[in-house]
């Protein structure tokens, strides 16, 4: 008797525990400083609140998002949190609920500096804020060293309260071009001093992402803000710094299996035929769900512990695998299209590969409607 199978969908499963330890890995590797959570865009596909409760429970006291909507989740999520940065341009509107949530946006220039100012005064309130340095990555933030002085000027605005400076690294590994970041950490150290001076106080300084933190050890400052190595990616090798784990897994499960002879051709203009007879196994889960199209007739899934090529094209809502003659698979098995099984494992650095990009976009990409399950709690 066939199987029924029972599967609406993928789901997605993360691991809290793992999280926590990975933060816990990179905590233990500062010495000093501290860490700056970074967990924008739904924490990279994991679920906003669900990580930052889980970080804070792991003593995590420091996040940071893209933009203040996120920070408001995090602050209910974290009530403790010291730091709450918003990474983004934040909005002159959202300063009532700015300072009301104790959440700290970043300063990207001059005009902003006003925008902001002129709201926090308008509302007889005092904004905390980071400066936000442009020392080479030209994306947001005060040039430097051109406007180091408009940035050290903010300082004299009543209705903000500069507390910390940051920058962020546009590459890191040396061997693409060498100095470019030690130029940044030149013109950084610079601009600090002018905008300490300008304060009159030392200014909590944060400069590392994940690559940084694992490679520049010297340019920890007062926090490093790491992202993707919480999650698992990037920081593998365990002579490095620290190492962690992947959290994340995608799962699916097989909606039919059938037995085809050879030259049968599958899915959409029959871009992938079989070379003998086998059994085709049909997954729930296409590029609706974020997993990409690039991926058919390269990728590969596990079922029952073993790697199973993806053939044919990627459809909206389904996926297939070859998995050879008598497979044994039945429909309603479950399929890891991101994780392990049975010692095998498919990370989303291997699907990033294929997919010509990198494993954030993987993990950013899966759709936020699938739900995402917590273990480890
Ligand atoms: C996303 C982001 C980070 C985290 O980067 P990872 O490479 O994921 O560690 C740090 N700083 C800024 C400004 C960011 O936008």
């Amino acid at each position: 008797m066939p199987r029924i199978m029972n599967c609406d969908g993928s789901w997605v499963e993360v691991d809290l525990a793992r999280l926590r330890g990975n933060a816990g890995a990179v905590r233990d590797s500062l010495a000093g400083a501290d860490l700056i959570a970074v967990i924008k865009a739904d924490a990279y596909g994991h679920g906003l609140e669900a990580v930052a409760a889980a970080l804070a429970r792991g003593g995590v006291k420091r996040f940071a998002v893209a933009y203040p909507a996120e920070a408001a989740a995090v602050r209910g999520a974290a009530p403790q949190a010291e730091l709450i940065l918003v990474l983004g341009a934040a909005c002159p509107a959202e300063v009532p609920r700015m300072v009301r949530e104790r959440i700290t946006p970043v300063v990207v220039s001059a005009a902003h500096a006003q925008a902001l100012d002129a709201a926090a005064q308008a509302a007889g309130l005092r904004l905390g804020v980071h400066v936000k340095l442009d020392t080479g990555m030209g994306r947001l933030g005060f040039v430097c060293p051109a406007e180091t002085a408009q940035a050290a000027a903010i300082c004299r605005l009543p209705g903000l309260d500069v507390q910390g400076v940051c920058t962020h690294f546009a590459m890191v590994e040396p061997e693409k071009k060498p100095g470019a970041a030690r130029g940044q950490v030149d013109k950084f150290k610079q601009a600090v001093s002018a905008i300490e001076a300008a304060a009159g106080r030392r200014l909590f300084r944060h400069m590392s992402s994940s690559r940084a933190a694992l490679l520049l050890p010297d340019c920890d400052h007062d926090a490093v803000r790491v992202g993707i190595s919480l999650y698992g990616y990037g920081a593998a090798e365990p002579d490095k710094r620290f190492a962690t784990a992947p959290v994340l897994q995608w799962k699916s499960c097989v909606l039919q299996v059938k037995t085809v002879p050879a030259g049968f051709a599958v899915g959409y203009y029959a871009s992938y035929k079989t070379a003998a007879p086998t059994d085709l196994a049909t997954i729930s889960c296409g590029y609706t769900d974020g997993y990409q199209r690039h991926l058919g007739n390269k990728g590969h899934v596990l079922i029952r512990g073993r790697r199973r090529p993806v053939v044919g094209r990627v459809s909206m809502n389904w996926i297939s695998a070859d998995l050879g003659p008598d497979s044994g698979v039945q429909a309603g098995d479950e399929v890891v299209l991101i994780g392990e099984q049975g010692g095998e494992r498919i990370w989303a650095d291997e699907l990033a590969k294929h997919c010509n990009t990198i494993a954030y976009e993987i993990l950013t990409g899966i759709s936020r409607q699938i739900e995402r399950r917590y273990l480890g709690q």
